[in-house]
């Protein structure tokens, strides 16, 4: 018997593989943001009257001048030049999860042939990339494909460094040329300046008087895998699907418990250091890092910032985090489930909202009054959880996600909001009357001294909950790890925007009549919770009484693929949240439908394709090596033939068999194509094609069991997870 498999050359490979060498790591002093044209650079480039404008641009999202963009521009464009670029680009965020950018020199030839660089306002503003390979929905005619970029001044420009060169990157808008929000940053800054405004409504109701921009800030927990190039490199299903499409269980996985904040292993800890300089430089303030549940499974967690320019980082440093593991020989793998049977991978969104006069409202802080706007906004999320779970559930729909929630290891499909013991019970107090205000007039003092000793940190974490609440932010932890947090922070602005206009609608209708300001609060919180409060739960999100009372008493949606989840963005509610709160015209919400619903199927389909490619050329193939090798030498030996192999040559037929009659219905199912909607094709997908794909798996992964070792033609799970 012989093999010479593509798996058994990496695995050869791997262990004549030399040890990425980095260079002296450099202090932080000296690296952090040194490639970002932040205020600090401004401060020093620009005239004191347009860095003045440029700050308050940056501050609260005030329009600039063009003659102060000019100037900018100029400004921009000498430090950039100053360090050796010769290239520029709008970076912008179409509607899938990636970024897209498109390059120009700063070049401009003169007659006589001299050459200068050139940069001016207007080439700084905006820019046309030919739009019309974006996806779009149906926003666009593919004739009338003119799409702009404009700059986006309040997230940093900054050099992008590559092997092939340096390049200004400005981050951008991305906008038809009718001016339909075609990315993920426009919805994002209009919802947060929806936010904004029904924020200052209610602050000012509750008789803040210096109320400064409101804006919401983001903190993303992200998971990722690490397998050796080599071993990627053989299996095509990472390569193009970015999960295993195949594999046996492998003896040993995460049962042992013995990876989670083990000791990180010295290559990885090299790549770690590496990948973080690079952010450095980049002024991403990457903070935390350890292994994860899963053997080869890690999470980074960089500092929370505005949720725009948090948005803008997250997107780069998942492009950084893969350039750079190439380059110490890993894949890195970002899928929300790339390996069956062991935990998923997941980005916890944290999320909070605040400004400079009041500070972080969902903080509740150390003093009543304080407790009272923070009851107020957190009822406001309560209610928004509420009212647009659906939604919450839309917006991390993914082919991929679908994998890992309800997965019992990530939090379940079905949105619910934990607020930890200590809260929750204050909330039930109000909604059973059992919390009053004190009617002498002791201003705010909503007998509310029981959260005063609120603990920051809550001892009892619930990690089965899919929004929790944790000491001053609210964690969105369904969100899928090769997700964009730009669409689940829109969600969340704009849900809050909603409730806060409701609430200062009810809150004024209460003051009018009379009533003290704490009375006022309490009956709007208590309206919240009579009509909302189902959605608070802090037991065990992964128990199934939970998926049967959430559904049955609660009244919940337990929504576990996509295929349902999209259909969100076509209700009427939701059609008429984007659209009350200007975040979304109905058009551009019915485009992100579109969008997204044919990613799902599109994904679903390389899936399928490479199922029945990899089960016909390379699992087939070694079976029928494996069985003919056998019969070989059991005829030989013919007398021992049933004792030896034929329960082996028997199932080894079998599975064989079963693998390929299950790769043929596959391929017919796939030849399918008149469906008459969307939602048709979608729901055709869920159902019947990915049922095939794990009919053909299972068998395949019997076989992988049974063919001898050095034939199986795929790198095997305890190899692509424990050789590092
Ligand atoms: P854990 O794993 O315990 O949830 P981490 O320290 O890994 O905590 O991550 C917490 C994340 O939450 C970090 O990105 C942190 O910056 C972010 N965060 C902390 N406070 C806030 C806040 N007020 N608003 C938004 N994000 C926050
Ligand atoms: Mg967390």
């Amino acid at each position: 018997m012989s093999g010479n498999t593509a798996r058994i050359q990496a695995i050869q490979d791997i262990s004549k593989r030399t040890p990425y060498q980095t260079s002296m790591p450099e202090p932080l002093s000296k690296i952090w943001a040194s490639d970002v044209f932040n205020l600090v650079k401004m401060e020093e480039a620009l005239s004191k009257n347009a860095y003045k404008s440029m700050k308050n641009a940056v501050e609260t999202g005030a329009p600039l001048e063009p003659a102060v963009a000019d100037v900018v521009a100029a400004a921009m464009k000498e430090w950039a030049i100053g360090k050796g670029v010769k290239f520029f680009s709008h970076i912008f965020y179409p509607m899938t999860n990636v970024t897209a950018e498109k390059h120009d020199g700063f070049i401009a030839t003169k007659p006589g042939g001299n050459a200068i660089s050139e940069f001016t306002g207007s080439l700084l503003i905006k820019g046309e990339p030919d739009g019309s390979s974006f996806p779009n929905g149906s926003l666009r005619m593919t004739n009338a494909a003119r799409g702009y970029t404009a700059w986006d001044p309040t997230s940093p420009a900054y050099i992008m460094q590559t092997d092939n060169g340096a390049t200004l990157m400005i981050p951008s808008v991305f906008m038809s040329w009718t001016g339909e929000a075609l990315d993920k940053k426009i919805p994002l800054l209009r919802s947060n300046s929806a936010m904004n405004k029904a924020a200052q409504k209610v602050l000012s109701l509750m008789g803040e008087t210096e109320i400064s921009n409101v804006s919401s800030s983001c903190g993303a927990e992200q998971e990722y895998f690490l397998i050796d190039t080599h071993f990627a490199n053989a299996r095509p299903d990472l390569l193009l699907a970015g999960r295993t499409l195949f594999g046996a269980a492998p003896a040993k996985g995460q049962q042992f418990d013995d990876h989670y904040f083990g000791a990180i292993p010295a290559r990885v800890q090299v790549f770690m250091q590496d990948f973080e300089d690079k952010l450095y430089k980049l002024g991403i303030p990457a903070k935390t890092h350890h292994n994860e549940v899963a053997p080869g499974q890690f999470e980074i967690a960089p500092y929370f910032e505005s949720a725009n320019v948090a948005a803008d980082h997250q997107q780069l440093m998942m492009t950084i985090m893969q350039s750079t593991a190439k380059k110490h020989g890993f894949h890195c793998l970002l899928h929300e489930k790339p390996f069956a049977g062991l935990n998923g991978s997941g980005k916890h969104v944290n999320w909070s909202i605040g400004n400079t006069t009041q500070g972080n409202l969902l903080d509740p802080g150390n003093t009543p009054d304080k407790n009272l706007n923070f009851m107020l906004f957190c009822g406001a999320v309560i209610r928004g959880v509420h009212l647009y779970g659906p939604l919450l559930r839309a917006v991390i729909a993914s082919a991929s996600n679908d994998h890992r929630l309800g997965a019992n290891e990530a939090p379940p499909a079905i949105l619910s909001v934990y607020l930890g013991d200590q809260l929750e019970g204050v909330f039930n107090d109000i909604k059973d009357g059992k919390v009053t205000a004190s009617i002498d007039g002791g201003d705010m003092d909503l007998g509310l001294s029981q959260i005063l000793s609120f603990k920051r940190d809550p001892g009892d974490r619930n990690r089965t909950s899919p929004f929790a609440f944790t000491g001053n932010r609210f964690e969105f932890r369904a969100v899928g790890s090769s997700q964009s947090v730009s669409g689940p922070l829109v969600a969340m602005n704009t849900m809050l925007a909603d409730s806060l206009n409701w609430i200062a609608d009810k809150l004024k209708v209460e003051l009018d009549a009379g009533k003290n300001l704490a009375d006022g609060v309490l009956s709007v919180l208590k309206e919240i919770m009579s009509l909302h409060g189902n959605v608070i739960f802090g037991g065990d999100g992964y128990s199934p009484e939970w998926h049967k009372m959430a559904v049955e008493e609660r009244g919940l949606k337990n929504i576990p693929t996509t295929a349902d989840a999209l259909l969100a963005l076509r209700e009427e509610s939701v059609i008429d949240l984007f659209k009350n709160t200007g975040v979304l015209s109905p058009v551009e919400l019915e485009s992100r439908f579109e969008v997204y619903s044919e990613q799902y199927i599109l994904s679903i389909g390389v899936e399928a394709d490479l199922v029945v490619d990899l089960a016909t050329t390379r699992i087939y193939p070694a079976s029928m090596k494996y069985l003919s090798e056998l019969s070989e030498t059991t005829t030989s030996m013919a007398d021992l033939k049933i004792k030896l192999g034929g329960a082996i040559i028997e199932a080894l037929a079998s599975e064989t068999d079963n693998m390929m009659a299950a790769v043929k219905k596959l391929k017919e199912a796939k030849a399918k194509h008149d469906f008459d909607s969307a939602e048709a094709h979608m729901k055709y997908c869920a159902d019947t094609i990915r049922a095939l794909m794990d009919e053909v798996r299972t068998h395949a992964d019997m076989l992988e069991s049974i063919v001898a070792d050095d034939l199986w033609p795929l790198p095997k799970y305890q190899e692509m997870l424990f050789i590092k």
